[in-house]
């Protein structure tokens, strides 16, 4: 169960990898959380990540690369895993072959969330985040049941700071240039399954699960 979700900033890819990560029981492997746990920490990769997170552009492709492996190389990670926002450039993908191929595995399918910019803005601008325990909410589609507190633990909500309209829009940018040549490359390989992302939360998850079930066979 090696995975890559691929789709643009708030095409639903985290809230589907931790549906998919519960119901497979791998790890969820998203390089944005990942970035944003040093950043909490202030460790010297948090430090060094922000400068291009605050400004909605890419992290070094060595830095994250590096990240990653060290990440796929946990114990958790042998059964499979769930790749959310890596590979995010053709180089990276690259990369991501030959990193798998040397640790003698290989991507089993890429998930690719396909999604309308408006719908993608609706999403990102509602979005909040519990800043204690993770849990995603949207204010009109998913609101939590008291206002700015998570459902789960009572948390504060909070919306991320590269979610405001000015960075998005870099976001969306840096997804067309340099994303979205990774839909062709890995049609290529026979790896792509195109997902209808506009449709809601539960329609997707089925769809996913009927998508792996054939990749598997
Ligand atoms: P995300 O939570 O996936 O939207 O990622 C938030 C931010 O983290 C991005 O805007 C980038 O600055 C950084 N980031 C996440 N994944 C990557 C990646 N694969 N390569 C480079 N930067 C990344």
């Amino acid at each position: 169960m090696e995975l890559v979700l691929l789709g643009p900033p708030g095409s639903g890819k985290g809230t589907q990898a931790k549906r998919l990560c519960q119901r497979f029981d791998v790890p969820h492997v998203s390089t944005g959380d990942l970035f944003r746990m040093h950043l909490g920490q202030s460790t010297e990769l948090g430090q060094l990540a922000k400068t291009y997170m605050d400004q909605g552009t890419l992290v070094p492709d060595d830095v994250t690369e590096a990240m990653v492996k060290d990440r796929l190389e946990q114990a958790d990670a042998v059964a499979g895993f769930v790749l959310d926002g890596f590979p995010r450039n053709l180089a990276q993908g690259q990369h991501l072959t030959l990193m798998l191929s040397e640790m003698d595995r290989r991507l089993k399918a890429v998930l690719y969330f396909k999604v309308s910019l408006a719908t993608v803005m609706d999403r990102i601008t509602g979005r909040r985040t519990c800043s204690q325990c993770g849990a995603l909410y949207h204010l009109r589609t998913h609101p939590p049941k008291v206002s700015e507190l998570c459902d789960v633990c009572g948390g504060a909500l909070v919306q991320r700071a590269d979610d405001s309209e000015a960075t998005v829009k870099t976001r969306m940018a840096v997804y067309d240039h340099e994303t979205a040549p990774l839909v062709d490359f890995y049609t290529k390989q026979g790896l792509l399954h195109t997902i209808d992302a506009e449709l809601p939360v539960d329609s997707v998850t089925e769809r996913l699960e009927e998508r792996l079930v054939k990749a598997r066979d």
